[in-house]
Formats: structure tokens, C-alpha cells, sequence
């Protein structure tokens, strides 16, 4: 008896998203080989580098990735970008199935005048930069300013908001760049506003997340208690709602109640307000921002309808976090306005709704980026169950020829799975020198030199 030739698929990211697809796919009745391509030499997605570095908890999810990679017929394809080193329709022919989960690198813009001046960011960039990531090193913040602007009322805006407001005694054990830590101990910020556009019932932090900012060593975290009156709708959804809006409105009372306790610096959190532009003479000097009231739509949603009331707040740098956004990967099929791959439940579809056989997506690229880690796994089950179904049904194209003999004649260096392993030690050694966890790694030349210590698998 001939044993049965292996499901081979490709799955592009190694974020949570990839690694839960590999999983899935592991979990499989029929024999599957997985390889995970990933375009920077280190795997995690946004697990190294988007996740606070003073959440070494949530971050220690890459210790499940681990045991992942471990499994037999997996392989890492580090340093390999898709629509650079290799297109999509080479991949869809070395392989019989194609799992893009390649995330959603870019950010949703506001749409304001002054929007691109200097100092005013993306907190995508800044997050990057803070994070270590190869690409935004580069970059220069100016936090010498007193007051820093936060656009947004979400997980990321308050990640983003706390990274400013944090000691070095607090930024000390973390694996946050030096570049970073230096850059806002010795930042001139005395209060970091966050705007959010609606009120206080729907701000969409996890109660957590939020609750933490009342215990930073120092910045003292400040409501107008004005700010936490509700509207008539949203007093109503809060009566009815799921815990979470509760919880948050709960603390946020409590934040507004509180007395200074004369920390160095402010973190202020506003609501039912908008920037309306961004002010400067040739960089950021000022926002200006509009009062909103909110409106019941009819439909269940509260919509923030701005009014005649603005103000101009002075501050010398501003971080737009109001959304990450996928980018388009060349011949497959996006849809632009939720900057998402065309997919019905995981299964790439054209703009006639045909699908793509063999062609699937998982995470933050086929849903948009919302939901927490754990969302990627159920999303990724979702789509390998179609992925298999499609296999079971005979859809799938049987792939020939083998990636590593392309990307050999492309010349392109393939970080693997133990060159990961070396810059993996080499950053934990680098960390306990410092009485650190890790210190990273942040260039593309020392990443590189790092894993090329390792002989090649392939
Ligand atoms: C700032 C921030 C903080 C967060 N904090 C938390 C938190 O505390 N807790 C929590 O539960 N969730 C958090 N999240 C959410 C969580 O990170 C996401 O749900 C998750 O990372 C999405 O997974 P993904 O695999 O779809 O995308 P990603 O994690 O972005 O992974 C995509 C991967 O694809 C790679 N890639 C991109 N293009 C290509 C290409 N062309 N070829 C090859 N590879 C490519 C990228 O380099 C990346 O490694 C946070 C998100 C952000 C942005």
C-alpha cells in the first residue's frame, strides 16, 4: 500500500491568524504539509510587533505558535514576501491550496486638512517603531512637545496612550526599543490626550485594558465628569447591555471622581469629540476638534453628529489611531472599501462572488482588524474546514514544483525556522545581560546576519 500524498498548502503570514491555520490544518483526518511565508526574517505577526511590550503575558501566546512550528511537515519561509520574491499565481501552482493571512499592514487616514503635516503619525508607525520592527527604525518622534494628541477610542489608541505615559521604571523589564524608552523617559509630554469621537458608553476598549490606566506609576488618568453624561439612546443601550460598556463606564466614574495625585504627567481621556484639522506652520502646533452630540439612527446604532462648538487644543504631536487597513496583494481579488480580501467566510471569491479554487484567507485580511487574538483562531478553523471540504470534494488543483528551488534561482535568502531559533537566543541573551526579557534585534542587516549563523534546511 502507497501511503497518501500529503494536502500541501501555503499559508502567507506567520501571525496569529497563519499559526492557527497551520494548526487547524495539523488537526486534520488526512495528512497535511504546511509552509508558513512570512516577509520579515521573525514570525508572530503583530503578537512581536504590535502587542504593548509591557504585556509580556498576552505576547507569551507565541510560546502555543511554538509547538505549532514543531510539528512535523511544517516549515518557516522567513525573509520571503509575496508579491515581491514570488506572485501569487507561482503559488497557487507549487501548491494545492493558498491561505493568505497576511494581516492588515496600513491605516485608515481621517480625512481632515492637515492630516500629513509633520508630527501627526499613523499609530501604526509608532507602534512599529516602539516595537522593533525592521521597517520603521528610521523614524524620529518628536515627544519634546508638552502635550501629545491621541485620535481614537479603541485598544490600539489606549496601547498607544500608555506607552507615552509610562516611567523608565516601568519601561525598564520590557522589550520596547532603547531608541523608544529614551524617547519618552526623557519626553518634555506633561498630558496625553486621547479623543474619542462618540461617548463613554461606546468606547470600545476591553475593561482591562482600560482599568490599567488607573494604575500608571506616573500619570494620573483624568474624566471631565461633564463628558460621562449620557444621551437619552445611549443610557438606554447601557441599561440593556453586555457587560463590557458597563464595566468601562463604571471605571470610567471612578476615573472621574478621583483626585490628582500630582503624578508628572496627565493621561486625559475626552469624549463626544472630533478632530476637525490638523494645525501648524510647516508642523503639527495645534488640532482642532468639534463637539458631537449623539443621534439613535432608528437602525440600533448611535451615530456622533457633530455641532457648532469647536476648540483649538495646542499639542506638538499627534497619533492617529483610528483603524488599521489591509493592502491588496496583486491578482487577488480586494475589496477596497473594507480593504479586505473578496471572500465568503474564508473562501476567496471574484466581484462576480465565483470562487477562487484553492485560494483561501484568514485574520485581519479577510475580516478587517477587529476582535482579539483568540478571534483568529475561530476564524482560521472556519476557513480550513471549508479548505478541507473543497479537498474532500475534489476541487483542489494538485500544486507541482517546489518553492525552495524557485526562491534558489531568485537568489533569495530564506531565513528557516532554526534561523528564527538564532535570533530567538540571541535577543533572550542579549535581554538577560540587562535583566531584561529580551532586547530585539531591529535591523534587517543584524536580523539577517543573525540567522545566517544556521546552516539551511533546504
Ligand atoms: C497595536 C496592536 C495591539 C494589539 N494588542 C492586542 C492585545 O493586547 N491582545 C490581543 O488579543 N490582541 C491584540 N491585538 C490584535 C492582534 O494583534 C490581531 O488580532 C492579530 O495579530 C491579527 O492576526 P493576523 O495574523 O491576521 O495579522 P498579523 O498579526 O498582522 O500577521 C500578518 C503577518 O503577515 C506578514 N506579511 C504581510 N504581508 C506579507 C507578504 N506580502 N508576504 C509574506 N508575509 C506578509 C506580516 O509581516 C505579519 O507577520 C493588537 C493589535 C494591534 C495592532
Amino acid at each position: 500500500m502507497t501511503a497518501e500524498r500529503p494536502l500541501r498548502v501555503a499559508v502567507v503570514g506567520s501571525g496569529p491568524a497563519g499559526f492557527y491555520t497551520a494548526s487547524a490544518l495539523q488537526a486534520a483526518e488526512r495528512s497535511v504539509e504546511v509552509d508558513i511565508i512570512e516577509r520579515l526574517p521573525t514570525p508572530w505577526g503583530l503578537v512581536r510587533l504590535g502587542v504593548a511590550p509591557d504585556h509580556p503575558n498576552i505576547k507569551a501566546v507565541s510560546r502555543a505558535f511554538e509547538k505549532i512550528a514543531r510539528q512535523p511537515g511544517f516549515r518557516f519561509f522567513g525573509n520571503v514576501e509575496i508579491g515581491r520574491d514570488v506572485e501569487h499565481a507561482e503559488l497557487t501552482r507549487l501548491y494545492d491550496a493558498v491561505v493568505y493571512s497576511f494581516g492588515a499592514e496600513t491605516d485608515r487616514r481621517l480625512g481632515i486638512p492637515g492630516e500629513d503635516l509633520p508630527g501627526s503619525w499613523p499609530a501604526t508607525a509608532f507602534v512599529a517603531w516602539y516595537n522593533g520592527h525592521p521597517d520603521y527604525q528610521h523614524l524620529e518622534f518628536d515627544l519634546s512637545g508638552e502635550r501629545a494628541i491621541v485620535v481614537g477610542n479603541g485598544n490600539v489608541a489606549v496601547d498607544v496612550a500608555r506607552m507615552l505615559a509610562l516611567t523608565a521604571e516601568e519601561l525598564a523589564p520590557t522589550d520596547t526599543t532603547d531608541a523608544a524608552i529614551e524617547a519618552i523617559v526623557g519626553s518634555g509630554l506633561a498630558e496625553i490626550v486621547m479623543l474619542g469621537r462618540r461617548g463613554p458608553a461606546q468606547a470600545a476598549f476591553t475593561p482591562p485594558e482600560l482599568q490599567e490606566l488607573g494604575e500608571l506609576a506616573g500619570a494620573d488618568v483624568v474624566v471631565d465628569p461633564l463628558e460621562l453624561e449620557l444621551d437619552p439612546a445611549s443610557a438606554a443601550a447601557l441599561e440593556e447591555d453586555r457587560a463590557t460598556a458597563r464595566r468601562n463606564f463604571e471605571t470610567l466614574g471612578d476615573f472621574a471622581a478621583r483626585q490628582s495625585d500630582g503624578k508628572p504627567r496627565t493621561l486625559r481621556l475626552r469624549f463626544c469629540v472630533s478632530p476637525v484639522a490638523i494645525l501648524g506652520d510647516g508642523r503639527v502646533e495645534a488640532v482642532e476638534i468639534v463637539r458631537n452630540v449623539l443621534v439613535a439612527d432608528g437602525g440600533g446604532a448611535i451615530r456622533a453628529v457633530p455641532t457648532e462648538e469647536h476648540e483649538i487644543v495646542p499639542c506638538s504631536i499627534v497619533l492617529r489611531s483610528v483603524g488599521y487597513r489591509g493592502l491588496p496583494l496583486a491578482g487577488v481579488p480586494f475589496d477596497e472599501t473594507r480593504g479586505v480580501i473578496r471572500n465568503e467566510d474564508g473562501r476567496v471569491v471574484d466581484e462576480g462572488g465565483r470562487r477562487i479554487d484553492g485560494v483561501y484567507c484568514a485574520g485581519w485580511i479577510k475580516r478587517g482588524p477587529t476582535g482579539v487574538i483568540g478571534t483568529n483562531k475561530k476564524d482560521a478553523a472556519e476557513t480550513v474546514e471549508l479548505l478541507l471540504e473543497d479537498d474532500r470534494a475534489g476541487v483542489l488543483d494538485t500544486g507541482s514544483g517546489r518553492l525552495e528551488d524557485l526562491l534558489a534561482e531568485r537568489d533569495v535568502t530564506v531565513v528557516e525556522y532554526p534561523g528564527w531559533e538564532a535570533i530567538d537566543s540571541c535577543e533572550l541573551a542579549r535581554g538577560a545581560e540587562q535583566g531584561r526579557a529580551r532586547v530585539k534585534l531591529t535591523s534587517w542587516d543584524e536580523l539577517l546576519a543573525c540567522a545566517r549563523q544556521v546552516e539551511p534546511l533546504v
